[in-house]
């Protein structure tokens, strides 16, 4: 089986999934408070998903990230995980994992390693109880807290995400990189990307991340470090805490060169990047046949469409979106 290999000679050996487009929490930049969800049936079943990861896995993907909404709202999630989890024992699948709000984590932290999950990205914004409350809308922070705590319990690597908010949390990033690194946890912080009308005002949120990493040169000392992920990510050394920052700079950085992944969403539309709307529809050959072949061939057809880069841009005049879907569809 060839592997996958874009236009542009990037191999696509990195897919995130989209298991379901809802949430327990309603975090203000990513969906407004009365967000209308898909109908259940056009979801795809568990089975589909399985089906449809696998048939990736065999053309080469070795990483896997379940997300949503919240992946762990969905029901049996745990079934598809422990599915997937084969893919690890035949050493097909190199990495299998999960970004999450950790308010079910207390439920789910041990069966997650016992399935061969050993990293999570964990999204928390705040370490103010009050903030958290206004972020997340409907988040519960003890909840949270017992949740990561569970996956340390249970031995999970935790990478934790902040999105940067202008006038909420850029006061608190010192004490957030100094707790997540006393934890030995490295800590990435996010620009907001305009993606889905949420009702809030994206120009008073977004808080560039050079303006941050100038704050924090005020009170640490920051090494960059080479990339080696490959992902959007560029980290830099906190000489005083010994960990590692991150910075996902989708706003102001192009980070498109070494793009190796894809995004399914929970209805099994496939998007080759998250800042454009092309797409293709995988659930028709799905459901269509029961041999992988016609799926395999929509999924190539795709590749062979993925833009050498995305061209985000908050649009000032009429403060729309640049991208008009949620980024609770397409998975973080
Ligand atoms: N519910 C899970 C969670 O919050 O980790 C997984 C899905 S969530 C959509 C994935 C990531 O996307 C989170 O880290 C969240 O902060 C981020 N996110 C959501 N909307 C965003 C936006 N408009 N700009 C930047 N990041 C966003
Ligand atoms: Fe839910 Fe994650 Fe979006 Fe917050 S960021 S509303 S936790 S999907």
């Amino acid at each position: 089986m060839t592997n996958l290999v874009d236009p542009y000679d990037r191999d696509i050996t990195y897919l995130r999934v989209s298991v379901t487009d809802r949430c327990d929490f309603r975090c203000v930049y990513c969906m407004a408070e009365d967000m209308t969800f898909l109908p259940k049936k056009e979801l795809l079943s568990l089975e589909e998903m399985d089906r449809l990861c696998s048939t990736f896995v065999d053309m080469g993907v070795k990483k896997l990230r379940l997300t949503g909404g919240e992946p762990l709202v969905r029901r049996n999630i745990m079934w598809l995980i422990e599915r997937l989890s084969r893919h690890l024992d035949s050493g097909a699948l190199e990495e299998l994992t999960l970004t999450t709000n950790a308010s079910q984590l207390t439920r789910f932290a041990q069966q997650l390693y016992d399935y061969g999950i050993r990293r999570l990205n964990v999204s928390l914004d705040t370490l103010d109880r009050d903030k958290f409350k206004a972020i997340t809308r409907w988040g519960n922070y003890d909840k949270v807290m017992a949740g990561l705590d569970a996956a340390k319990a249970a031995g999970l690597h935790i990478k934790i995400n902040a999105v940067a908010l202008r006038g909420v949390n850029d006061d608190e990033v010192e004490k957030m990189i100094a707790w997540s690194h006393r934890e030995g946890w490295d800590i990435t912080f996010i620009e907001v990307m305009p993606m889905g009308d949420v009702g809030e005002n994206r120009l008073d949120q977004y808080l560039p991340l050079s303006m941050l990493r100038g704050q924090l040169q005020k009170s640490y000392t920051l090494t960059d470090l080479p990339d080696k992920t490959g992902g959007p990510a560029r980290y830099v050394r906190c000489e005083e805490t010994g960990g590692r920052i991150g910075f996902i700079t989708p706003m102001t950085h192009n980070f498109c060169e070494s793009c190796n992944r894809v995004r399914l969403t929970c209805t099994g539309m496939l998007y080759m990047c998250l800042g454009q709307d092309d797409d293709a529809d995988l659930r028709a050959p799905l459901r269509q046949s029961d041999d992988d072949e016609p799926l395999r061939e929509t999924i190539r057809e795709a590749i062979s469409r993925k833009p050498k880069g995305h061209d985000f841009i908050i649009d000032r005049r009429n403060r729309r979106p640049s991208v008009s879907r949620h980024m609770s569809v397409t998975g973080g």
